[in-house]
């Protein structure tokens, strides 16, 4: 399986045979110079300074130094000094899918979650009515947002009307069956939302993938979808399934993924009908430097046209224990200047969004705090527990308390400030208090998230 694996996706000479290559007519520094003035840059521009410069195949740290300096400098300008973070919790619902991308450990095949499956599966599946309690206890805690991202499991549907239209329909292709046929039933995503939006917390879910699997079967627009997902209590959406938006590197990672242009229709979609959302990209596989940078125009287009997208986070590929790497197709990820140029080049180029994250659930502690520097200004959320990255072979934990935000942050000279998911909400946390919790969320009073 390796070697087929292997040479689907690979030349002769074991490199990826892609029409787009890091190759410009640009040169180093003047794409420097138009990103010290803060003129837009191109692609080409983009390219020039992620790779260090074309002309060599190995990143040149003085040039590296530089890129990063006027990065830090522009987040600067842009945001201040303040860092933020929100408190939140990871509510997955189910681990079901069967889609299949080469880059994910957060599946199990469906079929193993069916009521005839003997053997344990290893994943789980919540009933709206789980969700609930989960979040109920952690709104009590204090969060103030759950985030909720979940396999594409074949039973989950958009509602009792899209059900309806499923349990209709004789096409074998719509990856649909029954909840009934298995062990626990999801219910529906109008459910699940409803369910998690206990006393008015944010509720940030539904990826254009999920949207595009809770249309699936039928030819309601995006808008459809995400409107009744918004009256049943939706409040942002994580632009997350984007991995790399360029449709070749997307052929060889998630070919039973949506294209780009769908990806794109969602998001619009959600924006149009009044729904915050952030962006993503996942870097670090089988893509080159000129991909990260279209996929980085594909997200200002968007920003261009919407204005919805609050923050733009950069999520370095974990490759342990993922298809990829265990074919043999990748050995590693991302090195930390590559990371670092990551950041760097996303603040400049992205002009048109003002926070740019650092996950310390991919980075680390350390080095987290050090994207801080290189042009990021949002250190992402409590995370209360966090199964995605664990699942992939991640080794930085599962929770951050406000304590350990206040003290990481003031090791580094910044302020620490809790904000809404949207960004609209922000409060300076006082590190002398003695108690050092959130105070945003609807029962948030201070106290620590976890005593
Ligand atoms: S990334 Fe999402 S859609 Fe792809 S296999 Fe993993 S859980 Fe399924």
């Amino acid at each position: 399986m390796s070697d087929a694996f292997r040479s689907a996706v690979a030349g002769p000479a074991g490199r990826m045979e892609y029409s787009h290559l890091p190759q410009t007519t640009q040169s180093f520094e003047n794409a420097l110079e138009k990103a010290r003035n803060g003129e837009r840059l191109t692609v080409d521009d983009g390219v020039e300074l992620l790779t260090t410069g074309t002309g060599s195949a190995e990143i040149d740290y003085e040039r590296k130094e530089k890129v990063l300096r006027i990065a830090d400098r522009r987040r600067a300008e842009t945001v201040g000094e303040e860092v933020t973070f929100v408190a939140n919790l990871n509510n997955n619902v189910t681990t079901a899918c069967n889609t299949g991308c080469q880059f994910c450990n957060f599946k199990n095949t469906a079929e193993k979650f069916e009521s005839t499956h003997t053997g344990d599966h290893g994943g789980f599946t919540k009933t709206p009515d789980e969700s609930r309690e989960t979040v109920r206890d952690a709104v009590e805690r204090g969060i103030y947002e759950v985030c909720s991202v979940s396999g594409l499991h074949p039973g989950l549907v958009l509602d009792d009307d899209h059900a309806e239209r499923l349990e209709a329909s004789d096409r074998s292709d719509l990856n649909y069956r029954s909840p009934a046929a298995y062990d626990v039933d999801p219910g529906t995503y109008c459910e699940q939302i409803e369910a998690m939006s206990v006393d008015g917390v944010h509720v940030h879910s539904m990826t254009p993938e999920e949207a595009y699997h809770a249309r699936r079967g039928t030819d309601w627009e995006y808008e459809t979808v995400y409107r009744r997902l918004r009256d049943a209590g939706l409040d942002s959406v994580p632009g997350t399934a984007a991995e790399i938006l360029v449709d070749e590197v997307r052929d060889v990672i998630c070919p039973g993924k949506i294209g780009t242009d769908e990806w794109v229709a969602s998001m619009e979609a959600a924006a149009n009908v009044g729904l915050p959302m952030t962006a993503t990209i996942m870097y670090g596989h089988v893509e080159n430097e000129m991909h990260r940078v279209q996929h980085l125009d594909v997200i200002r287009d968007l920003q261009d046209r919407t204005g919805n997208i609050t923050e733009f986070v950069p999520l370095s590929f974990v490759h342990e224990q993922t298809p990829l790497a265990e074919h043999g197709v990748v050995e590693s990820g991302a090195s930390t200047d590559e990371d670092e140029l990551m950041i760097a080049v996303s603040r400049l180029f992205l002009d048109n969004i003002e926070n740019i994250q650092s996950s310390w659930v991919k980075y680390g502690d350390a080095q987290g705090l050090k994207m801080l520097n290189c042009g990021a200004n949002d250190f992402m959320g409590t995370i209360l527990s966090e199964e995605i990255t664990k699942r992939a072979g991640g080794s930085y934990g599962e929770f951050r308390s406000f304590e350990e935000y206040c003290d990481m942050l003031s090791a580094i000279g910044r302020p620490p400030v809790e904000r809404s998911s949207d960004y609209e909400q922000r409060r300076r946390v006082d590190p002398e208090s003695d108690r050092i919790g959130p105070r945003l969320g609807p029962r948030a009073d201070g106290t620590p998230l976890v005593e």
